[in-house]
């Protein structure tokens, strides 16, 4: 499609069911999603008035995204603070309720249900949050709070079978079962990780949201726990929704990547033709602000600065949302409304000028 022709449709496109169709079947194949997300928006109002409160704007904190995760699967979700992608992770585990859009999970619909309904179906999605310190109860042993959904969801059946559970759990992270006495801040912040991860595998999830799981931690500790990770990503084939604002981190445990900008999805790709073809300008300029080992690759490094900074989700930019920060942007641009379209075979962006590279991949 010419750019002429994104101009005369003029925002139709994301209202359009392509838009939708391009980013469902990229990197999408083989067996049924174990979650699937479609066209989910999630919208906070903002009020104003003494006595009869008005809604006077609306933050468009997620705003229609979509996306597939398969058993034992990793997809990253990239973005700067403010994109969406805390929100968009809350919406999956019903934590904040989404104004529309669904979500399928192991074949059922979570949107609507009631808090009792989705009691059990929590027990199958983990989260780990971003602070090692603050997610802990610090008044709480180690034991018991790894034990804990144990005993939310009465999966011990006996006190004996509770401890070697909690016992069990705690090598599984790499930490001694000896420790099951000790409270969070007689541990280090990698190892108040390992506990908050023991918890979020307690119930035996298939699903694990990690919400910036490693973003507090040393570069040394977070490579041990992406190192974990992968190695109970295998053991026990979970699927993870690894969210993060640093592409370099996201590149080596996710098998592909949705790169978020104000609230929207603006590329999608298997993670190898990311990193090697990012196509939209967004993404790369996130690569360009990677740094290399090579002192030579780095000092000839061409870091693309974005101008300025996130806009409001209240009151996005017309047109392309990022036009007003995009380095090549043209006057089409603050027109028309892109939507994700595929441009290459498992990978979409929603960019009018990006074009794509089907004669150059597989
Ligand atoms: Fe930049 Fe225009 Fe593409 Fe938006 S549509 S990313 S402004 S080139």
């Amino acid at each position: 499609m010419t750019v002429e022709s994104h101009a005369a449709q003029g925002t139709k496109g994301r209202e359009d069911s392509n838009a939708f169709v391009a980013f469902d079947t990229v990197g999408v194949s083989g067996d049924a999603p174990l979650l699937s997300v479609r066209n989910l928006s999630v919208h906070y109002p903002i009020k104003r008035g003494f006595v009869v409160q008005r809604e006077v704007a609306r933050v468009r904190a997620v705003d229609g995204i979509s996306f597939d995760i398969r058993a034992g699967e990793t997809l990253g979700l990239v973005g700067e603070s403010g994109s969406g992608k805390t929100t968009a992770a809350k919406a999956v585990i019903q934590l904040k309720k989404p104004d529309s859009g669904s979500i399928m999970f192991e074949g059922r619909e979570l949107v609507g249900l009631s808090a009792s309904a989705m009691r059990p179906i929590r027990r199958k999605m983990g989260m780990v949050f971003q602070d090692p310190y603050g997610s802990l109860n610090p008044r709480m042993r180690a034991g018991d709070i790894v034990g804990e959904p144990l005993k939310v969801h009465g999966l011990a059946e006996s006190g004996d079978d509770y401890r070697s559970q909690v016992a069990a759990l705690l090598s599984t992270v790499g930490l001694s079962p000896g420790m099951a006495e000790r409270y969070p801040n007689e541990f280090s912040g990698g190892q108040r990780q390992r506990l908050g991860v023991a918890r979020a595998i307690a119930a035996k999830p298939s699903l694990l949201i990690l919400d910036e799981a490693v973003s507090a931690l040393d570069v040394s500790i977070q490579a041990q726990i992406l190192n974990l990770l992968q190695d109970l990503q295998e053991q026990y084939n979970l699927a993870y929704l690894f969210i993060a604002h640093d592409l370099s981190v996201v590149r080596h445990i996710s098998d592909r990547v949705a790169v978020m900008y104000l609230g929207r999805i603006v590329e999608t790709a298997d993670s190898e033709d990311l990193y090697d073809r990012p196509l939209h300008p967004y993404t790369q300029a996130l690569l360009s602000a990677i740094p290399t080992p090579n002192p030579i690759h780095e000092r000839s490094r061409d870091r693309i600065i974005l101008k300025g900074d996130l806009p409001s989700p209240m009151a996005p930019p017309s047109g392309c949302h990022f036009h007003t920060r995009c380095p090549i942007a043209a006057d089409v641009c603050s027109l028309t409304d892109p939507e994700l379209r595929r441009l290459a075979p498992n990978q979409a962006a929603a960019c009018l000028l990006a074009s794509g590279y089907e004669t150059a991949v597989r």
